[in-house]
């Protein structure tokens, strides 16, 4: 293997072009060949800083066929440098799978920092900063947006979301429904010309949104419980203290009453939430 090889993750601007690094330029500038998730939009970045590397395809639909092939021409001594349409790659996007495959074939990987939606969001949303969680993409289906809020319900943390522009104002409805009272935003085209950050409650903002069609890149964020939301039961929690009791040899009752003495939850909301898994 040669010493040189190595893999370049790019974080490139979400929007504002000016908002890449310096040590970013100079590895475009470098790198023998640039992989990008859609050609166009790097490319407008690469003409902006006058790079003229080659560039070539990698996203989702040609991941898997071509991950083999960069890991062989990087471990062959070429360096590569990943990027993805914003953002930092591996984030929601095809990088993670490149990442991974170099890391697994004993090659350097180099991540060069920079702008993330995540982050960029998060601060502007004004909601508390100290813990947070990301989601990735929300699902797309109701039912099962609502299992994942479901399952964040107890998290003493901001949660944040990608969404398409077309689903976030029915997906801030469930949202509104699950943490009714809570704090929210919806952070839009940040760093772009039409930057729009619309904070309030979960229902003021789903009111405030309501017959407006949603255009550019979208994340949600919604704030912590509020200090009187009623108590949920975490039910992962639930279910795998039972789970995990029942491995240790205890008796099915047994270990419903431990976990409802542990975690304060009713012994029959045990049962049913150990049942509904098939744990007892
Ligand atoms: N790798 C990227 C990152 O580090 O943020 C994210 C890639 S993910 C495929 C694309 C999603 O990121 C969009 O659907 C949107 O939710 C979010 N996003 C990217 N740019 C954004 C922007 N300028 N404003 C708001 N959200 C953005």
């Amino acid at each position: 293997m040669s010493d040189t090889g190595r893999l370049l993750v790019c974080a490139t601007p979400i929007g504002n072009l000016g908002d890449v690094t310096l040590r970013v330029l100079d590895a475009l500038r470098d790198a023998h060949v640039i992989v990008a998730e859609d050609t166009r939009v790097t490319r407008k970045l690469l003409a902006r800083y006058d790079i003229h590397t080659p560039l070539e395809r990698y996203d989702e639909a040609t991941a898997e066929a071509r991950t083999p092939e960069l890991v062989e021409r990087i471990a062959g001594g070429a360096s590569v440098a990943l990027v993805s349409d914003a953002g930092t790659p591996g984030i929601s996007d095809p990088g993670e799978r490149l990442v991974d495959a170099c890391i697994s074939a004993g090659l350097h990987v180099d991540v060069l920092p920079g702008a993330s939606a995540i982050i960029t969001a998060l601060v502007s949303s004004g909601l508390p900063t100290r813990a947070f969680y990301f989601g990735g993409f929300l699902p797309r289906k109701a039912g099962e947006i609502r299992r994942t809020l479901d399952s964040l319900a107890a998290l003493e943390a901001t949660l944040i979301f990608y969404e398409s522009p077309r689903r976030a104002a029915a997906s801030l409805a469930i949202v509104a429904e699950a943490f009714p009272g809570r704090a929210a935003a919806m952070a839009r085209e940040l760093t772009k010309i039409h930057e729009e950050i619309a904070r309030d409650n979960t229902q003021a903002l789903v009111a405030a949104l309501a017959g407006r069609e949603l255009k550019g890149e979208v994340v949600l964020l919604i704030g912590p419980p509020c200090a009187d939301e009623a108590p949920v039961t975490d039910e992962r929690a639930v279910r795998s203290a039972v789970a995990l009791h029942l491995s240790e040899g205890m008796t099915r009752k047994d270990a419903v009453k431990r976990v409802a003495a542990d975690l304060g939850v009713a012994r029959n909301e045990v049962y049913r939430l150990a049942l509904d898994k098939g744990e007892c």
